[in-house]
């Protein structure tokens, strides 16, 4: 893959744990469970992408999926601070769709092609949750194989998109405690396949002693597994 560009986390030691932060081309899941931190590196990485690339960024703009309600512009506001940033430009350059329900996130993620096509340098697209609303509404057994084909085709979609573009996409997912839940994944097919032939990085958050994050890299198909330690402050994630 030529020019993959590369997207800080705000940590250096979950950068390293991922080889050097947010990669573009590929498709970058976060899952863990409720307040381990996936929103909140969402909205970091809303900020980061904007910073030159000599400050881990790729001056780029970013789209925001929001399936939850959970995007907060003050918390924008507070890491576009931290580094400095104007925070009125930094919202300017965060395209924000709110989808409804899961047809309406799968008809957000193909409009990001009109919006790159337009002339918008988006460098990421987050869609935090990527899964509340599959899961809402298919549920049960029987709908089990409809809601992962319905997956699988937002995750192509989303692919298609990072190639296209030399995009990075970053997902988010919420998962019970036990590891057993990971156990048909969104962006593993059961059975252990990862979907496509992206290289996909899953990332798995835990929280920690004093209001420590613990990262761990799982399932990577060129990266050894390993944590990284990481913190939420006011002015985002930090080591
Ligand atoms: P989820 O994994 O459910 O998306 P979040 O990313 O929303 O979880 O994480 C929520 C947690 O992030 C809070 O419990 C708190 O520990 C931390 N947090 C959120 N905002 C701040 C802030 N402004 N300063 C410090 N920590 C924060």
């Amino acid at each position: 893959r030529k020019d993959v560009g590369r997207i800080t986390t705000g940590s250096t030691g979950l950068d390293e744990l991922i080889g050097g932060g947010i990669e573009t081309q590929s498709i970058t899941e976060v899952f863990g469970e409720f307040g381990s931190g996936k929103s909140q590196i969402s909205h970091e990485l809303a900020v980061t992408c904007q910073l030159p690339p000599e400050k881990g960024g790729l001056s780029g703009e970013c789209v925001f999926i929001d399936t939850e309600n959970t995007f907060r512009p003050e918390r924008i506001k507070q890491i576009a601070e931290g580094f400095e940033l104007d925070m009125e430009e930094v919202l300017q350059n965060i395209h924000i769709a709110r989808a409804f329900n899961s047809s309406h996130q799968i008809l957000m993620a193909d409009k990001v092609n009109e919006l790159i096509q337009k002339g918008t340098n988006i460098k990421i697209v987050i869609v935090d949750s990527l899964t509340s609303h599959f899961r809402a509404e298919y549920v049960g057994r029987e709908s089990l194989a409809t809601r992962q084909q319905k997956l699988n085709q937002h995750l192509h979609t989303l692919q298609t998109i990072a190639n296209t573009y030399n995009v990075a996409v970053f997902v988010t997912n919420q998962v019970q405690s036990k590891p057993d839940a990971f156990f048909g994944s969104p962006t593993k097919a059961i059975g252990g396949h990862v979907l496509g032939h992206a290289a996909t990085y899953r990332i798995w958050l835990k929280k920690g002693l004093a209001g420590k994050r613990i990262a761990r890299l799982v399932d990577s198909p060129h990266l050894p597994e390993g944590e990284a330690v990481f913190k939420i402050v006011t002015e985002g994630v930090v080591d």
